[in-house]
């Protein structure tokens, strides 16, 4: 079988249109998601430039090795701008720029005013290895799943790529000099175009795995954290709570939780106005999670109600714990528009060992330890077990 270049660069090109096409519509649902307008305009530059390179007869009209090579040169800097936006950096527009003047140079010099084959194309497979190189390098991080799935995709597609085109470097490095043609379907050339054009189809699909698996992550994160704190969202700690209990299962090992409650928060609303009880409400959630360890989980349960679930630890700790944030807490003074704003908090604790491993009981138990405190008096912190009724029994 043979293979012919042109062909591939025709077909190479308009898919490359294609993926651009798609990556707009994708930036335009894409919301923050930077970098997705520079990946579909680099790929709209890249499938004009290909476009009109395969069609090249010799020796090329100036124009259109002007046209081409600003496209592509300019194409290959925005999809390397594109990976940097996209993992939060900084765009260099000079790195688009110097490619496009570097690619019209050389097509310039060595295609038109002192033609020299080997060199042009030459310097042009050096410049799209550089180029893939350099976005290789930018796609391999260390980053948590599904991403790194999608990260590294692209980064092996581009690797991919740039092994290609360093190939073809070498094997026009040894031709002798009047053989080398950009377009021979000899050698390793018709490989070359059939799988470069294969990898860059395939990182055009990570790309688009990327953004995907960002929005994906993004929507999870709204769904589970509470708009006003950024911490857990009650549905969230309740699906971990149930986890956890599951595991406690299994493994008789110990789950505590901690119901926080601002004593007398109303009247912080009611003298300060709501967003002086809202800033009360973030700085408490700080608050807890300057406390807790890694492996405890912090979430707002409700209006001024907040809970801790800590895994393995028993009612006792988890009381101490408590204590500590109680102490704290009431320390705490807020500046709110020359006031300070000061409260307290009463705290209820249970663990699964004392109330028992399944959720509803652990809840409710947590919840009379709650009022418990309330009941004596606030700005306290209950055990379950110290003296307060089990849930199941009638109180
Ligand atoms: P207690 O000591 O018995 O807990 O008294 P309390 O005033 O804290 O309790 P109560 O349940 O009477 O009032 C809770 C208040 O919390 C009423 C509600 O307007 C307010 N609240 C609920 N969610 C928010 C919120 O997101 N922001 C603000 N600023 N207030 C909120
Ligand atoms: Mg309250
Ligand atoms: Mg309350």
């Amino acid at each position: 079988m043979t293979i012919d270049p042109r062909t591939i660069l025709v077909v190479w090109a308009a898919l490359n249109i294609l993926f651009a096409g798609i990556l707009a519509l994708v930036g335009m649902q894409a919301g923050k998601v930077r970098g997705v307008w520079h990946w579909a305009l680099g790929d709209l530059l890249i499938g004009l430039s290909l476009g009109i390179s395969s069609q090249i007869t010799m020796p090329p009209p100036l124009a259109v090795v002007i046209f081409a090579s600003l496209t592509l040169g300019s194409g290959w800097g925005l999809l390397y701008n594109g990976i940097e936006a996209f993992k939060g950096g900084r765009c260099r527009y000079w790195i688009p720029t110097v490619l496009a003047l570097l690619m019209l140079a050389n097509n310039l010099i060595f295609g038109v005013w002192s033609p020299d084959p080997k060199m042009r194309i030459g310097c042009n497979f050096f410049l799209f290895a550089l180029v893939h190189i350099v976005c290789a390098r930018a796609l391999f991080v260390r980053i948590a799943q599904p991403l790194r799935t999608a990260y590294w995709l692209a980064a092996g597609s581009v690797s991919v790529i740039a092994l290609l085109a360093l190939l073809r470097l070498i094997s026009i490095l040894f031709a002798p000099e009047d053989s080398v043609r950009m377009f021979t379907a000899t050698g390793v050339n018709p490989g070359v175009f059939f799988f470069a054009s294969l990898a860059q189809m395939s990182m055009s699909f990570a790309f688009m795995l990327l953004i995907n698996y960002t929005l994906a992550n993004e929507l999870k994160e709204l769904a589970s954290t509470d708009s006003l704190t950024g911490i857990l969202n009650r549905r969230t700690i309740e699906v971990e709570t149930m986890r956890q209990l599951a595991l406690v299962k299994r493994s008789g090992e110990n789950v505590a939780i901690m119901m926080i409650d601002v004593d007398h928060f109303k009247q912080i609303n009611d003298r300060f106005g709501h967003p002086a009880g809202d800033e009360v409400l973030r700085q408490l959630a700080n608050l807890m999670r300057s406390i807790v360890r890694g492996t405890d989980y912090i979430a707002r349960y409700g209006g001024e109600e907040f809970c801790i679930l800590l895994p393995g630890t028993g009612e006792i700790q988890a009381a101490a714990l408590a204590e500590r944030f109680r102490r704290l807490y009431s320390e705490m003074s807020i500046e709110w528009n020359g006031d300070v704003l000061k409260s307290t908090v009463s705290i209820g604790v249970a663990d699964s060992r004392q109330a028992g491993a399944d959720m509803e009981t652990l809840i409710k138990a947590v919840d009379i330890a709650l009022y418990q405190a309330k009941r004596q008096g606030r700005d306290s912190v209950v055990r379950f077990s110290e003296g307060v009724e089990a849930p199941n029994r009638a109180i």
